[in-house]
């Protein structure tokens, strides 16, 4: 290292050039024995190498190294060094510490990384700037992240199949489970209350809804209307093995004991608007279908209040609720 004995204004003495580089000293460091000085870096590469003083030879550690005395810095912070660019026109003449940071960012270096003027946006070093195609580049930076989107699509793809991996094997467990509920009355229990619980994270995702004409009530829907339901189900991610459940939930002879005849909704009609009610998406069922669930009904008198939950089907009259403020109640069905 060393500063260049070339650029500095002015005599230098001998003293303070460093013996390894032959410049003059840059962060001199002395041996404390012999005190000769060198640039830090020329005698921390030699130390490397040698332990011995290149002056005279006598022997040097790494821990005989200590800075260079008063005098000699005052030396060095005397003298003025012209900028190594000055053949480009800089005519800066500074103090040593001064001269590596100016010399990286020196107008005059053509190293000197500048931004295109002719808006591409891109910083190119200055003395490549006359080769610098604007189109080549942006295409050459449009390319790359070409290449990374589609390595993001490959990623995400992979995600998904890795989803819907445990998607099927959540199903799995859950076709197991309800097998294993059948006979035993403990898991039975447990079963329950994760279908209540599974079936209440689902029905969050749906707006909630105001049922405004109950008179439009279908209460024994046709095939197709059952067809288009199902998609519902599905489609709004009902879990799968609750969409049977639900679906035979969608005619009157499976509703609570106060919804299963015109007659018994007549007498209950006052508290039907007490029913928390949520909307199945409009556009794949064509009619609106309300989605009554038990666990956001807990409210409700037992002989309206599904176990699980029920689907009504309207002619019309079903109008979604702006926005769901109401959080989840974990406790309530858990
Ligand atoms: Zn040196
Ligand atoms: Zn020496
Ligand atoms: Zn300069
Ligand atoms: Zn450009």
């Amino acid at each position: 290292m060393g500063y260049d004995q070339g650029l500095i204004v002015g005599h230098v003495d001998e003293e303070l050039l460093c013996p390894i580089c032959a410049d003059v000293l840059e962060e001199p460091m002395q041996s404390s024995s012999c005190e000769h000085a060198f640039c830090r870096f020329c005698i921390e590469k030699w130390i490397q190498e040698k332990q011995i003083c290149p002056v005279d030879r006598s022997d040097l550690l790494p821990i005989h190294l200590i800075p260079v005395s008063r005098l000699m810095r005052n030396m060095l912070a005397r003298l003025r060094i012209k900028c190594s660019f000055a053949e480009n026109g800089c005519t800066a003449l500074m103090p040593l510490g001064e001269y590596r940071d100016h010399v990286a960012s020196c107008q005059n270096n053509p190293k000197v990384v500048v931004l295109c003027n002719r808006g591409c946006g891109m910083r190119v070093p200055r003395d490549e700037m006359s080769r610098h195609n604007c189109v080549f580049e942006l295409r050459e930076q449009l390319q790359d992240q070409v290449n990374e989107i589609s390595e993001l699509r490959e990623m995400q793809a992979h995600q998904e199949r890795r989803l819907s991996e445990h998607r099927r094997e959540l199903e799995l467990v859950q076709y197991y489970v309800a097998a294993l509920r059948s006979t035993n009355p403990v898991i039975r229990n447990v079963g329950d209350q994760l279908d209540r619980y599974s079936l209440m994270r689902w029905g969050r995702t749906l707006p909630l809804a105001t049922v405004r004409t109950w008179g439009s009530l279908i209460s024994t829907p046709d095939t197709p209307m059952h067809m288009m339901v199902r998609e519902g189900l599905r489609s709004s991610g009902c879990p799968m093995h609750l969409v049977n459940v639900l679906m035979d939930c969608c005619y009157e002879d499976s509703w609570p004991e106060g919804l299963a005849t015109l007659e018994m909704r007549r007498l209950n009609l006052h508290r039907l608007a007490q029913f928390v009610t949520r909307l199945l998406p409009v556009v794949i069922t064509g009619k609106p279908c309300a989605v009554i669930l038990g666990g956001d009904n807990a409210h409700m008198p037992e002989n309206l209040r599904p176990v699980l939950g029920v689907i009504m089907i309207f002619v019309d009259g079903v109008e979604p609720v702006p926005s769901d403020p109401a959080p989840m109640p974990d406790g309530d069905y858990l």
